[in-house]
């Protein structure tokens, strides 16, 4: 089961970014001086859903064909098919038509990518498809607005500003829709059961960080973690669950090797998402004697 950390709340704000080096060492010795407990709250968050995503993946479809639905009434209107109901403007319409597509949409791509982090595809099945079936979110921001932008673009039967405003609303709501529909971490069936074969231990996560973490010692800890207000803690599967594909890079060259794990077969990414250094300066400056510590 999942937890949830919170560490002491009170911190000072993050000083200025030049004073990040050498930080570490002086953030531990603090720790030392003042050994100050710092408050913990323990919560549990979502429990891990037990491997099926058979309901995820229909959630998702049912809400991408709502999506495209949403579309054809807008395409409909622009069309001037018929006219929108309730004594609506056909802009009105056309507006309330987008955003209602880039909601189902981005619902649907939250559905489907929850469900590729439990069931991964195998990388046996190749490149493109393991692309299409992790950006599927993408593919369908595309279909639910790209045909509406066209259209509206060579439109003729609307008037010109109704026709701007809408075309412009609708390609905002495409970028918004293919961002948030995008997995950025994806990660393969291979990836997924080595990691739960190899790490059996706890792993920790923060709310905005993409990684999953192998020590959080209040310490020796990783240091990108150690800041963290809010930390997670559970399972390399709940990690991986929830968004956190790869381990940690500090975390693989510090810990691993200690816990005699394989990094070689672990997905490990070069590049850290959380800004490590306003963390790390963090702990510099509640270097004063009033401070907290290091953490
Ligand atoms: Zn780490």
């Amino acid at each position: 089961m999942a937890e949830k950390i919170v560490r002491n709340a009170e911190k000072k704000e993050a000083a200025p970014a030049k004073k990040a080096a050498e930080p570490v060492k002086k953030a531990a010795e603090t720790v030392q001086k003042t050994a100050k407990k710092p408050q913990q709250t323990i919560v549990t968050p979502n429990k891990p859903t037990g491997g099926s995503t058979v309901g995820l993946r229909i959630g998702a479809v049912v809400l991408w064909v709502l999506a495209l639905v949403c579309e054809v009434f807008a395409i409909m209107a622009a069309m001037q098919y018929f006219i929108p109901p309730f004594g609506m403007s056909p802009l009105v319409f056309l507006i309330i038509m987008i955003v209602l597509d880039l909601a189902f949409a981005i619902v649907a791509a939250q559905l489907w990518k929850k469900a590729n982090h439990i069931k991964p595809m195998s990388e046996k099945r190749g490149k493109f498809l393991f692309y299409v079936w992790n950006e599927l979110g993408v593919i369908m921001a595309c279909i639910c607005f790209i045909p509406l932008i066209i259209l509206l673009l060579k439109n003729d039967k609307l008037d010109k500003k109704t026709k701007t405003i809408a075309a412009i609303v609708a390609a905002v709501a495409l970028l918004i829709t293919g961002v948030a529909s995008a997995d950025f971490h994806p990660i393969t069936a291979e990836q997924k059961e080595e990691a739960e074969a190899q790490i059996t231990t706890d792993v920790y996560w923060t709310q905005f960080g993409h990684k999953y973490h192998l020590n959080a010692d209040e310490e020796s800890g990783c240091p990108y973690i150690k800041n963290a207000n809010t930390l997670y803690k559970g399972s390399v599967t709940e990690a991986i669950e929830s968004g956190r594909t790869a381990i940690c890079s500090y975390c693989a060259a510090h810990y691993a090797e200690a816990m005699g794990l394989e990094l070689e077969n672990l997905n490990v990414e070069e590049k850290e998402a959380v800004a490590p250094q306003v963390n790390i300066v963090t702990g510099q400056a509640t270097a004063a004697p009033s401070a907290t510590g290091g953490n």
